[in-house]
């Protein structure tokens, strides 16, 4: 099985120049661009999170089924790769046939997260 996300990379890579992204709130390490985000009214684990059709430097934990409040999903925790702080989630499953838009995406806790606009000052 394909995974988008390798967890064999070791290097943080610091793409999307120019455009407003999430970073990871501990180390800065580039997690997604804003443009990329489907729902902010999601809920994580720990509060408020953000479905997100893409992410990088992300490394996907042990899969698992789990009980959302939308019902079973099998997923998978992601981690920083720049310092193993739990970001959220990716969904690979999910059981219910009104659910199966989230499969291949990533949930992402709004709480770990910080936004970089990355404006450019003149
Ligand atoms: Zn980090």
């Amino acid at each position: 099985m394909a995974f988008p996300i390798s967890d064999t990379k070791s290097q943080v890579l610091s793409t999307y120049h120019g455009h407003p992204v999430f970073e990871c709130s501990k180390c800065s390490a580039v997690i997604a661009l804003q443009d990329e985000v489907i729902s902010k009214a999601f809920s994580g684990r720990d509060g408020r999170g953000y479905l997100m059709h893409s992410a990088t430097n992300l490394k996907l934990g042990k899969k698992e089924d789990r009980a959302l409040l939308t019902g079973v999903h099998t997923v998978a925790d992601v981690y920083c790769l720049g310092c193993n702080e739990r970001l959220g989630w990716y969904y690979m499953k999910a059981s219910d046939s009104t659910q199966k838009y989230k499969e291949g995406k990533y949930l992402l806790e709004r709480e770990r997260l910080v936004k970089n606009n990355n404006w450019e000052l003149e």
